[in-house]
């Protein structure tokens, strides 16, 4: 109260505390300071003041309330109130005026000023309220929507023009559904509303899409407005975004599920254990053993492991064992299985637990076992192959070889390890095997030969058939080897096609023959027949059956030749030719051979010359005459054969206890290529039809069958036009001289047997004919037996000093006959007629009591000569 007046100030206490009867505190002051002061000090409910003080008055404390910002009711209460005070104090800011005179409206007065006061309060209240509240909607960190009863929106806060992209603009007027994403069933919906129309408040989480249509996840609050009446007029949404948090719920749920995935998915068992007791396992590990993950919670690890297994697997926990080892399992239901184990210790939330994988290896086994089966098959196969097996790196050095190869190189067991095939071969060798081994390098298989030096020097052919080894990549790492030991097949092969060779030749060389011989025995037939024609024309003068005969006689001497020839090839292909050593003069027989073919070479004007080079005393030999007779026949005709000019020299040389023989001449010579074929039967270096030389090509043959006969060897040294010289040799086996009877031919017309009865025994008439004929010029008496039994009569019956005994005959045939009479007539002399010539057949012919033989067909000198011989 400003008042100068105690007792004013009084009456008015007085006054209000009478009608407001309500406990009043008063502070009265006269000056302005005071005033200011209460103001702050006493916080006035209402200040009553009078409006003329003596150095204050009620205007200028108005004035000063104002300045102060304090809103207090101020009512002016004066003495002496004009009209124009009152207009001036209610101007001045006074709520109201009382005249003191009338101080029962005070009571009015201060109670409406009071009243108003309250109000103006509350109201400014109310308005600091909504102020603080809109900021906060405004500035919140979460969505706030709001909508009238319908759904329309009516209001949004800028957090949710950032959340969702909508403008408010653009959201006024229309309803949420803008912000619907479609996540949500009809019925999530159909709850929320019947939740907020019932009045309760509704609380989930809203997938919703953004203008962009981006979606984010917000978590929701949606309460009613109702009005004083209840009745529901807006709705108010609020929203905080969530996206991150639901995302990364989801990217942890995701994880979780992988997670899971990745642990159940695994084809091991998989264990977490602490202190050996299961903490946790996952879906391969119930499916594997049978325990759900309730069973194998708590249960020890240990029963997981079959009896026989649990030792080891105890120890590999308590050691911290990590490495893989394989133990059997047992599962729930008692049946075991063999499986592989590894595990770890881990730090988890700093507790040591033991992570175990347990992988079923029961294929694993079978395929082991059936491998290690297979293994030993395939060792077994490899180890008792009976061809050499061997695998060798790329520098060709053994890694590997079976017993076979080992056998077929000549070592004993391992002993071709890290050895090469360079230890058994020669450098030339082993250069095949580099080549060959560059062929394997293109991939390709390579079968080759080589010559190999066992071990113990013993040397083999081996067949090679190697084949390329890679590694997975395809890159060569050298050779797989089969190796077979072919020295014998190779021999064998050799030997065949030698004598496939031979027999082809052979064959060849007859078809030859065939050709040869019938030019050979036609031609001097054709003279035999034809001259034989002429001669019996009666009116042939004596020369000129002379000259026929002669020309028959000598074709067919020839056709004998060849015979002689044939038969002897045979004989001594079948070995039945023997030697039938006599003492024997080399130089008479040089002489006689000289003698024999002058007349041949004086007609090629060739010089023939027989050279003799040791006295007639020392080359009385022991050898089968005939036969070397015909060896050097067979050269020298040979020689003035293929001679056209030049000479021809024959003759001996001793030698070291052999006569080393030559004939040697300059004719067309034999290429060098040729040598060793020319002793072949029927070989001629002339062949076909267009051979400008006869022969038939057994005459060297029958030379070198003869010369080895006889103890020799025979040999040609020639070259093609430079002429040939043909070299033999026979042991030298002198023989004592005063032994030989040597016998001096006579001419047979000296020959007198006048006095001599002959009988021939011979079936064929013709032949008997012309032995009569040969013996007719001698004048010995003829007897004729045309069998063997004839012969025997007659032989027994008559003297007879000889018998001409022909082998095949009818009733008895020559050895049987003659065996009869040699038992009556031991001494008498009977000489076989035989066609064979062989030596068999004339040790058979003696064997049977024959004197001795002479072979068909019988030439008049040998006739003569051989009788000369025994008719006493
Ligand atoms: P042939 O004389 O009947 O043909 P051989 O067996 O005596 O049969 O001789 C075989 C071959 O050897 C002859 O055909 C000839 O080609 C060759 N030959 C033999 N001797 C001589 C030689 N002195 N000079 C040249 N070639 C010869």
């Amino acid at each position: 109260m400003l008042e100068d007046n105690k007792n004013d100030a009084e009456l008015i206490q007085e006054e209000l505390h009478n009608s407001l009867g309500l406990k009043i505190e008063f502070v009265t002051v006269e000056k302005r300071n005071d005033f200011l002061k209460q103001l702050y000090l006493f916080k006035p409910d209402i200040i009553l003041s009078d409006y003329r003080l003596p150095q204050y008055n009620g205007i200028t404390a108005l004035q000063d309330l104002n300045d102060s910002g304090l809103d207090i009711p101020f009512i002016i209460v004066t003495g002496s109130l004009t009209e124009e005070t009152a207009a001036d104090s209610i101007k001045a800011g006074a709520w109201d005026y009382v005249v003191k005179e009338r101080l029962f409206r005070l009571e009015a007065a201060v109670k409406n000023a009071l009243q108003v006061k309250n109000e103006k309060d509350r109201k400014m209240e109310a308005e600091r309220k909504l102020l603080t509240l809109s900021k906060a909607v405004e500035q919140a960190p979460v969505s706030i929507l709001m909508t009238n009863k319908e759904g329309v929106i009516e209001y949004v806060n800028p957090m949710f023009e950032t959340l969702t992209g909508f403008s408010s603009e653009e959201a006024l007027g229309n309803t949420p559904k803008i912000l619907k994403s479609g996540e949500h069933s009809q019925e999530f919906y159909a709850e929320l509303w019947k939740t907020i129309l019932s009045g309760k408040d509704w609380k989930g989480v809203f997938k919703n899409k953004k203008k962009n249509n981006e979606f984010y996840w917000g978590n929701a609050n949606i309460s009613s407005l109702k009005d004083a009446k209840g009745e529901i007029i807006n709705f108010i949404g609020i929203e905080l975004d969530v996206t991150e948090n639901k995302q990364a719920e989801e990217n942890l749920r995701e994880s979780e599920q992988r997670y899971q995935l990745l642990s159940n998915a695994t084809f091991e068992a998989i264990f977490i254990s602490q202190k050996g007791i299961c903490i946790n396992q996952n879906k391969t590990a119930e499916k594997m053993f049978g325990y759900t993950l309730n069973e194998a919670i708590n249960r020890p690890g240990i029963d997981w492991i079959a009896d026989e297994s649990k030792d080891l697997v105890k120890l590999n926990i308590m050691s911290g064992y990590e490495k893989p080892y394989e133990a059997v399992a047992v599962r729930k239901d008692g049946s075991k299985f063999p499986c592989e184990i590894q595990a770890r210790m881990m730090k988890h939330n700093g507790e040591t637990i033991r992570l175990t994988a347990l992988r079923d290896i029961t294929q694993r086994k079978i395929a082991e076992t059936a491998l290690i089966k297979s293994e030993k098959k395939y060792r077994e196969l490899i180890e008792n192959q009976g061809e050499g097996i061997i695998l060798a790196d790329l520098k060709e050095n053994i890694s590997f070889a079976n017993p076979a190869a080992e056998n077929i190189l000549g070592v004993g067991k391992n002993g071709l390890l890290n050895k090469s095939f360079k230890d058994f071969t020669t450098d030339d060798q082993f250069q095949i095997i580099l080549e060959q081994s560059k062929v394997r390098e293109k991939g390709i298989k390579s079968s080759y030969e080589l010559e190999i030096t066992r071990a113990d020097k013993e040397k083999k052919i081996i067949l090679v058939t190697a084949t390329p080894r890679n590694d997975e990549r395809g890159k060569m790492i050298g050779s797989f080897g089969i190796i077979v030991d072919i020295t014998e097949r190779k021999q064998i092969l050799n030997e065949l096609k030698l004598a496939k060779e031979n027999a082809e030749e052979s064959d060849r060389l007859k078809t030859v023959f065939l050709q040869n011989m019938s030019h050979e025995v036609r031609t001097p037939m054709n003279g035999i027949i034809g001259f034989s024609e002429m001669l019996k024309d009666s009116d042939l003068s004596e020369a000129k059956r002379n000259s026929y005969a002669n020309i028959v006689i000598n074709n067919s001497r020839q056709l004998l030749s060849i015979i002689q020839d044939i038969i002897t090839i045979s004989s001594l292909e079948t070995k039945q030719e023997m030697a039938s050593k006599e003492a024997t003069s080399v130089n008479d027989l040089i002489f006689e051979l000289q003698t024999i073919h002058n007349p041949k070479a004086v007609e090629k004007r060739l010089q023939l010359k027989g050279e003799k080079s040791l006295p007639d005393n020392e080359v009385f030999i022991y050898t089968d005459s005939t036969k070397l007779r015909q060896v050097l026949n067979n050269l020298i005709n040979n020689a003035l054969k293929f001679t056209h000019e030049g000479n021809i020299k024959f003759g001996y040389q001793l030698k070291n206890n052999v006569l080393e023989f030559y004939v040697k001449d300059t004719g067309i010579g034999i290429d060098a290529s040729l040598h060793n074929k020319i002793y072949q039967r029927f070989w001629q270096v002339e062949q076909g039809t267009t051979r400008s030389y006869g022969g038939t090509g057994l005459g060297l043959s029958i030379s070198q069958g003869y010369v080895e006969l006889l103890g020799g060897e025979l040999w040609v040294e020639s070259e093609l036009s430079k002429g040939s010289a043909f070299y033999f040799t026979i042991p030298y086996v002198p023989v004592d001289k005063t032994l030989i009877k040597r016998v001096h031919p006579k001419n047979i017309s000296s020959f007198n047997w006048e006095t001599k009865s002959i009988l021939i025994a011979e079936d064929e008439y013709i032949n008997f004919v012309y032995l009569e004929e040969l013996l007719g010029s001698t004048g010995a008496k003829i007897f004729y037996a045309k069998n063997g039994k004839e012969a025997v009569d007659l032989a027994l019956s008559t003297k007879i000093n000889l018998i001409l005994m022909d082998i095949k005959m009818p009733e008895l045939n020559g050895y049987e006959a003659t065996a009869l009479i040699r038992k009556e007539k031991p001494d008498l002399p009977i000489i076989a007629q035989t066609a064979y010539v062989n030596t068999e057949d004339k040790e058979k012919a003696k064997a049977a009591g024959f004197t001795d033989f002479i072979t068909k067909p019988i030439q008049q000198k040998d006739l003569i000569k051989t009788m000369e011989q025994h008719l006493v």
